[in-house]
């Protein structure tokens, strides 16, 4: 009888598929081969060999395998086959997840060298009309080093103007520039601070890769020298083959932290984050697949690379939010992370000022140990964080007039001061004082934000915008007016406030243009007096050593959402926020403004240490019965009617009641209309994750099976980050 394979695709299906394998191939879990799957080919990951075929079915042969080794390593594999079922996620589409997209499509495992282009002179006469032509060229010769044909075809450009430019002998081919080295320079290393008492007590906590697995917490306050610790854990405890994975939560805002591992380490740092092109991805997917010694530094997706030789993951600022995926395969990059480490028998790291509720109740557990690290390295003191009340403060620009003199002093003694506003655009709102309209977005439930900067309306929940208006659209009133505080109108506030100053905006607007954000760091980084004005970006573990100011325009949106991580997502951005402050020899202070100075989180968040106030929110969660006491999991449905969405999860919940598994719900979301899909939510709250694992199984196995009516989506999401 011939063998069977059975065959994953990369599709949203709950299935497998079966092919009988050829008697010249021999194929294994993991490996990538092509089969015919209707009237075309497909691409697939071979899951099994050697199962029984069912009976009474033709099957059709493998055509081929694209490598004579598994694509995916056992341990990847293994990962991902549990995450599978862990996330309820379909086993196909998580697989594909682990291989770039070239390899997706089925192209050849082998790294194809990129045609890279120049410029040849300065200067070029093209005729008037050769606009594009033009543009290509200035663009080319804003890189020095030139840049590989998809960049060029990716900006917007066409093959047809490239060789347009070449005939005229404008431009030429070149070879791709080596990558930035920089090697164990001896006078970059011996600029490494000598690791503090504290620092080196903390480090000593932490086993060695070959004492097996271990998940460490270090809990570090901000600016005590976390990074510093993973450097020198890294070089001393890394054996010249191992690989090692250092998670970030976003690489692009943070160059200076993969500079660091850069002037560490060299060329064994290798990044990944979504910012690479195609080539590259394959490229680094390589080097860590063939086992090079690579330290990668990467965003949630780099913890699924198949890694055959990881000895060590370190999961940088493991409270971001930006860990977990928040559609398809949503899951943890944090939790994957502590997974990996123990298929891998290996140490995991997770380092926070501001670790998540999850994971101090597992260091409360003895699950993972506990290593603080409670003072600023260096010279540095931490902030001194105070409340300013604003109920009867005139504000401009959302800042209070203490606040306006805080920035004040702060720039006159020539250091900088950093304004946190939790919205980007102008102002949320734009409402008319005669008649009382408010716009709203047509296609959602939500209002536009009023962005003056480009004169557009624009949903932050769609990608829906609309010119601005002087008058009310409804009535024609001039009385049309912008309603609370945005990131440009404090930026209009500050600049006018302080006209000798700079005064630099840092939010998802400002810092889309590529290499805006290094503009910003540099500026800031000069030391010179300046204003930031931004958003949670801001908070993101930058090093600013000349902020002795933070300023919190408003702390006040946490406090009473309905959200059940809304107090513990406040209390880590105010946090985080505060922690710019002071880092270097000068102290830090913060001042935050809210209409409830006298608020029980607030109150401890100024005098307490992170640890006591996480310890009272996670009594609050388990009184609540929410995560991590419960096992959580949100259904969602979405239609184009809310009855439908609502229908879908009305037959679920009888499932989940008969199990003794709590719902609540449905309901629909908190925004109900998204993007002209009318939205509904069931959550699923369990005591025992196995029992609530297996009625998930249950309920997807019943959904796939039912015909559901027309233009109905369903989803799960496990361990859920918003509850809304
Ligand atoms: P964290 O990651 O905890 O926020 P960093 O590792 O970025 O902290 O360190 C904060 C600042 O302190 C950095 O500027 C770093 O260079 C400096 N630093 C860290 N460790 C030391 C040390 N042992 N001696 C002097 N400066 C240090
Ligand atoms: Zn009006
Ligand atoms: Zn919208």
């Amino acid at each position: 009888m011939p063998l069977i394979a059975r065959i994953a695709l990369n599709r949203p299906l709950r299935r497998l598929f079966d092919y009988i394998i050829p008697e010249d191939l021999e194929l294994r879990p993991g490996q990538r081969v092509r089969i015919p799957f209707g009237r075309q080919q497909a691409t697939g990951l071979v899951v099994q060999v050697g199962v029984e075929p069912p009976p009474g079915i033709n099957l059709k042969p493998v055509a081929s395998a694209l490598e004579d080794w598994p694509a995916l390593p056992k341990e990847t594999f293994k990962l991902l086959s549990w995450a599978s079922d862990y996330y309820q996620h379909p086993l196909g589409e998580c697989l594909f997840t682990a291989l770039p997209p070239a390899l997706r499509r089925g192209r050849i495992a082998e790294e194809k060298t990129e045609q890279w282009w120049n410029t040849r002179d300065n200067e070029a006469t093209l005729p008037a009309n050769a606009h594009k032509q033009k543009a290509l060229f200035d663009w080319l010769r804003q890189r020095p080093k030139g840049a590989p044909t998809t960049d060029i075809l990716k900006a917007g450009f066409a093959r047809a103007q490239l060789s347009a430019l070449q005939e005229k002998q404008l431009i030429e081919t070149v070879s791709p520039p080596t990558r930035d080295t920089f090697n164990d320079a001896p006078e970059l290393l011996s600029r490494r601070p000598k690791l503090s008492l504290a620092q080196a007590s903390a480090a000593q906590q932490l086993a060695a890769p070959d004492e097996g697995f271990g998940a460490f917490l270090l809990y570090g306050i901000t600016g005590s020298g976390k990074t510093e610790i993973y450097l020198h854990y890294l070089k001393q405890h890394l054996g010249g083959q191992d690989q090692a994975l250092v998670l970030v939560p976003e690489i692009n805002l943070t160059p200076q932290t993969v500079a660091r591992f850069q002037h560490y380490f060299g060329g064994r740092i290798v990044v990944w984050h979504s910012a690479l092109n195609d080539s590259e991805r394959l490229s680094t997917w390589l080097k860590v697949r063939n086992g090079e010694p690579v330290i990668l530094v990467g965003t949630r997706s780099a913890v699924l690379l198949p890694f055959t030789n990881l000895r060590t993951i370190i999961v940088d600022e493991e409270h971001d939010s930006s860990y977990k995926q928040g559609e398809g395969f949503r899951y943890s990059g944090r939790d994957l992370a502590v997974y990996r480490a123990h298929l891998n028998n290996c140490p995991v790291i997770l380092g926070s000022a501001t670790p998540s509720l999850e994971s101090v109740n597992n260091a409360e557990q003895a699950k993972y140990h506990l290593v603080k690290l409670e003072e600023r390295a260096g010279n540095a003191a931490p902030p001194i964080v105070s409340l300013l009340d604003i109920r009867s403060r005139p504000l401009e620009g959302g800042l209070s007039r203490p606040a306006l003199n805080a920035i004040e002093q702060t720039l006159a003694k020539g250091e900088q001061a950093l304004v946190f506003v939790n919205r980007r655009g102008f102002a949320p709102v734009m409402m008319c004082f005669d008649c009382g309209h408010m716009i709203e977005c047509p296609r959602c439930d939500t209002r536009l934000t009023y962005h003056r900067r480009d004169r557009a309306m624009r949903c932050h929940h769609c990608d829906y915008q609309t010119a601005a208006t002087e008058h009310c659209p409804k009535c024609h009133s001039d009385a049309f007016k912008p309603v609370g505080q945005g990131t440009e109108r404090t930026e209009d506030t500050l600049a006018t406030a302080f006209p000798d100053t700079p005064v630099v905006r840092v939010d998802r607007d400002s810092t889309q243009r590529k290499g805006s954000i290094q503009g910003i760091l540099k500026q800031v980084n000069s030391g010179k007096p300046c204003v930031l004005v931004g958003t949670q970006m801001l908070a993101k573990g930058h090093d600013f050593p000349n902020v002795t100011l933070v300023v919190v325009v408003n702390a006040d949106g946490g406090l009473f959402s309905v959200d059940f991580r809304a107090p513990e997502t406040l209390v880590q951005t105010l946090l985080q926020v505060s922690g710019r402050a002071g880092r270097g020899t000068k102290p830090g202070k913060v001042l935050v403004q809210t209409c409830h100075s006298d608020h029980p989180l607030l109150k401890t968040l100024c005098e307490g240490q992170y640890l006591d106030i996480a310890d009272q929110l996670l009594k609050e969660r388990e009184e609540g019965h929410f995560p991590p006491f419960r096992a959580m999991a949100i259904f969602r449905a979405e239609a184009d009617t809310m009855e439908k969405s609502l229908q879908v999860l009305d037959t679920i919940k009888p499932l989940a009641n008969t199990t003794g598994i709590e719902t609540w719900g449905p309901l629909p979301a908190m925004i109900a209309r998204r993007a002209d899909k009318h939205r509904a939510q069931l959550i699923l709250n369990a005591r025992n994750r196995k029992k609530l694992n297996t009625l998930l199984t249950g309920i997807c196995q019943e959904l796939d099976q039912r015909m559901l009516p027309a233009g109905v989506k369903w989803m799960i999401d496990v361990d859920p980050q918003e509850t809304g």
